[in-house]
């Protein structure tokens, strides 16, 4: 064999029968083959299980799939290149001209975007409200057929707690599919709900380490299924180096949700007393409206919290500016701390009314708590706040 062809065609390594990997090895290859015609037919048909193109999926993309949906007690899963990602082709997948879609002022920035801006362009109406509206939604659902109802739990960056056994019974009545961005919550947690999609962020919780990007929406094998050939064909999928990070994350994900968790409740208490601090916002503390019903819905109430400063907005930045474990950067869940003053929190979509109905204030800062001492930590907030 000439050296060009064989730099081309490396000898084969495949390992004899009975022996294998450990790990799941980075399947890096954009393509699969069969030995036959016949075989590649059947499975380009989807008649016959393997791989063909990377994009379709690949190995390491679908044991992460399948792990996802087990944790979140599910048949089946899609993974995409970043959460962004698998909300905009959730969203595309599931709706048509002229349906309408029920969603609110504490949804994710960018996951209004998509529903306003995006899907407004193709004749998709939609009614924005507060997430703990629940007479208001009845009232949406009872008046207007309803594609889909689109929220979050805990709602990001303010944490409010939706009714989720409130919300999915009053649109299954109406008719309505539910998709909920469970990223904050994370892929353990809600489960037991009538939910029907199930939306993640991968770069948050479950990879863990902020080095790597995914999304995820997991569901029943009927709906899944028919949602396969539009994200293939949208194109979002999840390279497979990603993948096997995002797998790897997930070896220490439990550890990691209830760690950060049992430190976020920690700084939440300790803000909660701070004279610098007129409220914080975390559902594990009893003060905040939504314990009840957290605590009668979660397990574990995660790593994020905000909270209001006394001296507003400059207060905000001087204690973001001044800290120094937690990172001024976005993104959340990760073993890292972070925060974000009100200034780069989002919502720039929504108009003066609508921002008051989703609670960000001038003063409000938001943390997501990491794998830090807690000691660190809280000395790291004490320092911070005497500049507020
Ligand atoms: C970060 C985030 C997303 C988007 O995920 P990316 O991986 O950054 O694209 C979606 N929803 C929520 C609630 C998020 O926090």
């Amino acid at each position: 064999m000439d050296k060009f062809t064989r730099l081309n065609h490396p000898p084969e390594t495949e390992l004899p029968p009975g022996n294998r990997p450990v790990v799941t090895p980075i399947y890096q290859s954009v393509k699969f083959e069969f030995d036959t015609v016949e075989e590649t037919v059947r499975n380009w048909r989807g008649d016959a299980p393997g791989y063909n193109y990377q994009r379709s999926s690949n190995p390491n993309a679908r044991q992460l799939e399948l792990t996802l949906a087990q944790l979140q007690g599910r048949d089946d899963c899609l993974v995409t290149a970043s959460g962004v990602g698998v909300l905009s082709s959730t969203l595309l997948s599931l709706v048509k001209q002229g349906d309408h879609v029920l969603c609110f002022v504490e949804l994710y920035t960018p996951t209004r975007m998509l529903i306003r801006r995006l899907l407004g362009k193709f004749g998709v109406t939609h009614t924005l409200l507060s997430v703990t509206d629940l007479a208001g939604i009845e009232r949406v659902l009872a008046g207007t057929p309803t594609r889909l109802v689109m929220f979050e739990s805990p709602t990001n960056p303010m944490l409010r707690i939706a009714d989720i056994a409130a919300i999915t019974r009053l649109a299954r009545a109406h008719g309505a599919l539910t998709v909920m961005d469970n990223t904050l919550a994370g892929p353990h947690q809600h489960g037991q709900y009538d939910v029907d999609l199930y939306l993640h962020s991968l770069t948050k919780f479950a990879a863990g380490h902020g080095d790597v990007m995914g999304g995820a929406v997991i569901g029943g094998a009927e709906l899944i299924a028919k949602m396969r050939p539009d994200f293939n064909a949208l194109g979002n999928a999840l390279d497979p180096h990603a993948a096997f990070l995002v797998q790897r994350g997930l070896k220490t994900y439990l550890l990691r949700y209830r760690e950060e968790s049992a430190n976020a409740q920690r700084v939440a208490g300790f803000l909660a007393t701070h004279p610098a601090v007129a409220a914080v916002h975390y559902p594990g503390l009893p003060s905040h409206p939504g314990h009840a019903l957290a605590r009668a819905q979660m397990s574990d109430f995660g790593a994020v919290l905000s909270f209001d400063l006394r001296g507003g907005a400059e207060a905000a930045a001087r204690v973001a500016e001044s800290l120094e474990l937690f990172a001024m950067a976005a993104s959340l869940g990760a073993t890292d701390s972070l925060v974000l003053p009100s200034q780069l929190l989002g919502a720039r979509d929504l108009d003066a009314g609508q921002r008051r109905l989703a609670g960000i204030g001038a003063g409000t800062a938001r943390l997501s708590v990491g794998l830090e001492s807690i000691d660190d930590l809280l000395a790291d907030l004490a320092q911070a706040l005497q500049r507020a």
